[in-house]
């Protein structure tokens, strides 16, 4: 897949962000039984490929999953955003390190770090608008 710049506007961080190997284990996998609900790293896969504005019928096509099933998911996260965080999408590397998994950019603070996620999806002063909610600070 050609790296396209993600409409959050975030610039790609120059080290492989974790997305990538997470992608590469994906296609090693072998081909998926039709109707077998998608495991967390296909979920990771479809966000990853939301992130970039890539249309469900294309993601669908990329992984070979039904475009309804990317729908769906697609219409999930637009009804609930804080739904992205039920998957591994920031990673804890350490005391005060959440590493964003798509770019790779690291932040201090958890709060931070769903904040950036959030820009990966939705325009700047929405993703800085959402409620985080009662999510712990700390994992
Ligand atoms: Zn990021």
């Amino acid at each position: 897949m050609t790296q396209r710049q993600s409409r959050s506007g975030i610039p790609p961080h120059p080290r492989k962000p974790p997305i990538v190997g997470e992608l590469e284990t994906l296609s090693k996998l072998p081909v998926r039984t039709r109707g077998e609900s998608l495991s967390a790293l296909e979920h990771l896969a479809v966000l990853n490929g939301i992130r970039y504005g890539l249309t469900p019928a294309r993601i669908a096509k990329q992984h070979g999953f039904s475009k309804t099933t990317v729908q769906r998911i697609k219409n999930r996260i637009y009804q609930n955003p804080l739904s992205i965080f039920e998957l591994r999408v920031i990673s804890h590397s350490g005391k005060g390190m959440y590493q964003c998994v798509f770019c790779g950019e690291a932040k201090a603070r958890l709060s931070v770090a769903q904040r950036h996620v959030l820009a990966h999806f939705f325009a700047h002063h929405i993703a800085q608008n959402i409620d985080l909610g009662d999510i712990p600070e700390v994992f």
